[in-house]
């Protein structure tokens, strides 16, 4: 038996996935796409499903039975996730996804704190949604931003790092990075962030859903992430934030039931957490994010994190061989998630990523909504391939099998 398999039991975890059955132009999907979002197993849908079958109703509003019945599986969700991470439900705040996650730290609180000429401190590394409203921000109240940069091995400069920490105050960096892979230390940036009396915010978007993740651990101000990359529903994310200070956090979409009190001439906001829900709820997808979160825990995250480490540690070692390639971020499983992001000669990644289509294996293509950090790497573009807990090693085995065939179709010699 393989190493791999023992780790998990992939066979019958593949069982839970119907779409993973699917063929793709005559071929078995190869599902490599793990980091723009995930599969969903039956027990996800079927929970959607039910929700709309048997009890669908709006939530904290009516009295009657399918109404109880519908808030319970909201609020019990909220329960669950806030578990997941280690925060309370008061703490843990449903967005639409890790960008209004974001955007509600940033815009709801940062924006009262900050002062013209304060320093605002990302890394080169981020995604466009740790980036485009930091400008804003910046733009609105004459902060500056200053980036981290990477080393050569698409690593943070922590020298650089511990000299403008001193200034900064606000850190706001990405646990893993979506396009090099790279686990930050997100532990040892907030404890010297802290130190400076630093704002410390974590996009989480590729992190909690591959590893275990303390909130309390990590001891962040805020942490953002999405259902829809950890085997739930798109349109709803979560933004978990220290209860005094979402206490302080303006809500950014006001009206409906976030409300305490209102009046012809005021209102006032309700308790945390629903001083954010705003409108009607997503409520099915809240439902099935809640058990995505079962799921993944009746597995477990090590298990999960170690399947992804093992996965990633062939695939460098498979990728290594193949000609022409170049391999961006770490390529030592141990500092990276399952993402590898690699350009095969001068080909576009566009079409390599519709040559390994046509094999029936999806990867994504482009800049990863990360053209800063492409433009530091003097490139415009990569493939990647990203891996969760259903991918295989005889997966990457076709991954490279097609690439070596994409070698000939594009004429590398
Ligand atoms: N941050 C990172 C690191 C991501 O990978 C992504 C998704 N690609 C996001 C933020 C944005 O997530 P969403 O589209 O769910 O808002």
């Amino acid at each position: 038996m393989d190493k791999l398999k023992e780790t998990l039991n992939v066979s019958k975890i593949r069982e839970d996935f119907p779409i993973l059955k699917r063929k793709v132009h005559g071929k078995d999907l190869v599902y490599l796409d793990n980091a723009a979002t995930s599969q969903k197993p039956m027990q996800v849908i079927r929970s959607m499903n039910d929700y709309y079958a048997v009890y669908n109703a709006n939530v904290h509003r009516a009295v009657h039975k399918l109404a109880e019945e519908a808030t319970i599986g909201y609020e019990d969700s909220r329960e669950k996730i806030a578990k997941f991470i280690n925060a309370s439900p008061k703490e843990t705040i449903f967005v639409r996804n890790t960008t209004e996650g974001m955007n509600l730290a940033i815009f709801g609180y940062v924006k009262n704190k900050i002062k013209k000429g304060d320093t605002i401190l990302l890394t080169e590394m981020e995604h466009h949604s740790n980036i485009v409203p930091w400008q804003k921000l910046a733009k609105d109240t004459g902060a500056k931003i200053e980036y981290i940069p990477i080393t050569k091995e698409g690593i943070l400069d922590m020298d650089f790092f511990e000299k403008k920490i001193k200034n900064a105050a606000v850190v706001s960096i990405t646990h893993v990075s979506n396009v090099l892979g790279t686990i930050n230390p997100v532990r040892k940036i907030i404890s010297e962030a802290k130190r400076n009396d630093a704002i410390t915010i974590v996009d989480a978007a590729q992190s909690v859903p591959h590893m275990p993740v303390d909130v309390k651990e990590i001891d962040c101000d805020f942490l953002a992430f999405s259902a829809h990359k950890m085997l739930g529903p798109t349109g709803i994310g979560v933004l978990y934030g220290r209860k005094e200070l979402l206490e302080e956090t303006d809500p950014i979409i006001i009206g409906s039931e976030m409300i305490k009190e209102v009046t012809f001439e005021n209102s006032t906001w309700n308790d945390l957490p629903w001083k954010f829900d705003y409108g009607t709820a997503n409520i099915a997808e809240a439902i099935g994010f809640g058990s995505a979160v079962d799921y993944l825990s009746s597995i477990g995250m090590h298990k999960i994190r170690q399947h992804e480490e093992e996965l990633t540690n062939y695939a460098l070692e498979k990728l290594k061989e193949i000609k022409d390639l170049t391999i961006y971020g770490p390529t030592d499983a141990k500092l990276k998630g399952g993402v590898i992001s690699f350009n095969l000669g001068d080909v576009h990644s566009h079409d390599l990523a519709s040559v390994l289509d046509q094999e029936g294996i999806a990867i994504r293509s482009g800049h990863h909504c990360a053209m800063p950090l492409m433009s530091k790497l003097g490139i415009t573009n990569t493939s990647r391939a990203s891996f969760y807990l259903y991918n295989t090693e005889e997966e990457i085995d076709m991954l490279v099998k097609a690439l070596e065939k994409a070698r000939s179709i594009f004429k590398l010699k």
